[in-house]
């Protein structure tokens, strides 16, 4: 999918940039077209005002040496003689002496002196092998300008040297009738230093359209336009370009239309190929002549080329920075969406865990309140069953305590008999004996009292002092062993061994342990029951023993569980209440047969130091 968008992306691109490379490469073209016009234009412009002004220092010149009366003498000799005198020739070659001295001076190529006939006379060249003395150029535009008053300007090859100039010619008159012509010529590389232009192409042509000078070698010699075979025959007559072909560039008809189409794209040949050129021309009214500018179309080329590459470049720069922005902004979107998604995440686990926190707490909140009614059920529990165990014993309490009362009695009437008798002795040592007895009572219930007292937890000393728990737990007991008549065998009890554990929880472990042993000697022939206490370091054994039936395995696996019971009037609470109490003191209560038969019951408890609290 995102490749898809990728690939969009590019082709929307690619297209937007190729539309734009177009649109730039057209305005570019036509721009630099533009451009190169008007600079052509301006530089034609500038090199026609270039040539003009060097040529306007030559053309007065032949008008102002022309009226020089030292030409006058060589032009009357010529006039007058046939054959002239030495005298005469040497009048000659001091005038071709002071055209030497004026070429030298003036810096032309020749400055030379023609007769009516247009054969030279004097030359400033006279002593140079191609001297023009005594030459012709009665045919040269020139002369036939200025012999008839005219002032003569003139391009052309030279007929002698073959050089390429410019004629500047002006009639020389002998009172007021033309004798003669003097003729300037200029070597036209003395305006080669103008041509600075390296970037374009020039040419200079005449009024026939024929280039004469150009940058372009091939061009030279060649016009601009087919000529007619009128003016071919007028320039051969003049000799003006010696033998040239003068074969035409292009393809228009006429100058006038070659010219209309200056400034639009021509093709010429250039160095032995084809080229487009961008033309511009400028007339030079006084010497006759057209310059025109040539800027080859490859150089516009070349600018719409370099401005596609760096607009290209740019493009290309410009689309990575977008494309990368774009990721950059994309990437921090899909960042912050996560972001956002993620704080929502935490947000609902947070209130997710807080609310089961919240139901854990609840939970625990719960767990300690079903705890604690666990701790009030099981007190309560154990508190049932001492009671009942009180219930079982309540025929002994009562025996125990109706036999004191009954010597109560008997002290009491015998007592009021012997005061019958004033016998007072005798009766204060009977009420001795009541208040003695009424004490036993008192002991009795006392006894029972503390026995049937709830136990108050953790308040309670948890000191308890083994031998004294033993002690209680017998003579609670004491009355229904003897009536049992059991023999109740119990070991030395050292008073220092103590353990962790509720005085008043041993205590009804004990008498139930006892009690279960009285019950099971029932009908049994020397009962007996034993009670061993032992203790090392750490650890505490009380072994409460008799010697009545003992129990099979089965009933051994199940006497702790609540509610075993193998009596008609059982509850089955007894043992499994004392081995959670002697549990809930960090103790074991254990059973196994006694060695003599019988059942065997062991509580292992740890032993409290002196210093423990
Ligand atoms: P209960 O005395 O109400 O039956 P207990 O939990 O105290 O409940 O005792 C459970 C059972 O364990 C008794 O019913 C009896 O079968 C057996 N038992 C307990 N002590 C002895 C013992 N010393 N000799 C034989 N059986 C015993």
């Amino acid at each position: 999918m995102i490749n898809v968008h990728k690939f969009k992306y590019l082709i929307v691109m690619a297209g937007i940039g190729s539309l734009l490379c177009a649109a730039l490469g057209y305005l570019t073209y036509h721009q630099v077209g533009r451009h190169t016009t008007e600079k052509l234009t301006l530089k034609v412009n500038q090199l026609g005002q270039k040539l003009d002004a060097q040529l306007m220092r030559y053309s007065k010149l032949p008008e102002v040496l022309a009226r020089d009366p030292r030409l006058l003498n060589p032009l009357l000799i010529d006039t007058a003689a046939v054959l002239p005198s030495e005298s005469e020739v040497d009048q000659y070659q001091t005038t071709s002496e002071l055209l030497e001295q004026w070429a030298s001076i003036l810096g032309a190529d020749t400055i030379y002196l023609l007769n009516q006939s247009g054969t030279t006379l004097a030359a400033s060249n006279w002593q140079q092998a191609d001297s023009f003395v005594g030459h012709n150029y009665g045919y040269r535009p020139y002369f036939r300008d200025a012999i008839i008053g005219g002032k003569g300007q003139f391009f052309a090859l030279g007929v002698r040297s073959n050089k390429r100039g410019y004629y500047f010619s002006s009639p020389v008159y002998h009172q007021s009738e033309i004798i003669g012509v003097l003729t300037i010529k200029v070597d036209l590389s003395l305006i080669e230093d103008i041509w600075q232009y390296e970037d374009l192409e020039y040419a200079i042509a005449d009024p026939f359209g024929v280039i004469f000078y150009s940058s372009e070698p091939s061009w030279l010699y060649h016009a601009l336009v087919p000529l007619t075979p009128q003016q071919k025959t007028q320039i051969f007559a003049s000799r003006q370009y010696g033998n040239a072909p003068l074969t035409p560039l292009t393809a228009y008809r006429e100058l006038a239309t070659f010219q209309q189409n200056n400034i639009n794209q021509m093709t010429l040949p250039a160095q032995d190929h084809q080229a487009s050129f961008v033309v511009a021309s400028r007339d030079m009214v006084q010497a006759g002549w057209t310059i025109y500018g040539f800027s080859p179309v490859n150089a516009a080329y070349r600018y719409v080329l370099l401005a596609l590459l760096m607009f290209s470049l740019i493009y290309t720069l410009l689309c990575l920075a977008i494309t990368s922005w774009w990721q950059t902004r994309s990437a921090q979107q899909a960042l912050a969406q996560l972001n956002d998604r993620l704080e929502q995440l935490v947000i609902k686990r947070t209130n997710n865990l807080l609310e089961s926190n919240q139901r854990l707490r609840d939970t625990v909140k719960q767990y300690e309140l079903s705890q604690a009614e666990l701790k009030q059920t099981q007190s309560e529990l154990i508190q049932a069953a001492k009671l009942a165990t009180l219930g079982e014993l309540s025929a002994s309490i009562n025996h125990e305590i109706n036999q004191p009362l009954a010597a109560m009695r008997t002290y009491s009437e015998n007592s009021r008999k012997l005061l019958a008798k004033q016998r007072y002795e005798a009766v204060a040592s009977n009420l001795d004996e009541i208040i003695h007895l009424n004490q036993t009572v008192a002991d009795i219930i006392a006894r029972f009292k503390v026995f049937a007292r709830k136990a108050q937890g953790s308040e309670t000393s948890n000191r308890t002092v083994v031998a004294d728990a033993i002690r209680a737990a017998t003579t609670l007991l004491h009355n229904k062993l003897i009536k049992e008549g059991i023999i109740l065998r119990v070991s030395e009890l050292p008073p220092d061994i103590r353990v962790n554990a509720d005085a008043i929880q041993f205590e009804q472990v004990l008498v139930n342990l006892l009690h279960n042993a009285i019950q099971a000697l029932a009908g049994r022939q020397q009962p007996q029951i034993g009670i061993q206490l032992q203790a090392d370091r750490d650890w505490v054994e009380v072994r409460i023993w008799d010697n009545g039936p003992g129990m099979d395995a089965e009933q051994k696996q199940q006497i702790f569980t609540p509610f075993f019971t193998t009596k008609d009037d059982g509850l089955g609470l007894g043992l499994t209440v004392s081995h959670r109490i002697i549990d809930a003191f960090s103790g074991q209560l254990t059973v196994t047969d006694h060695p003599g038969g019988g059942a065997e019951f062991v509580i292992t408890l740890p032993r409290s130091t002196e210093d423990s609290v």
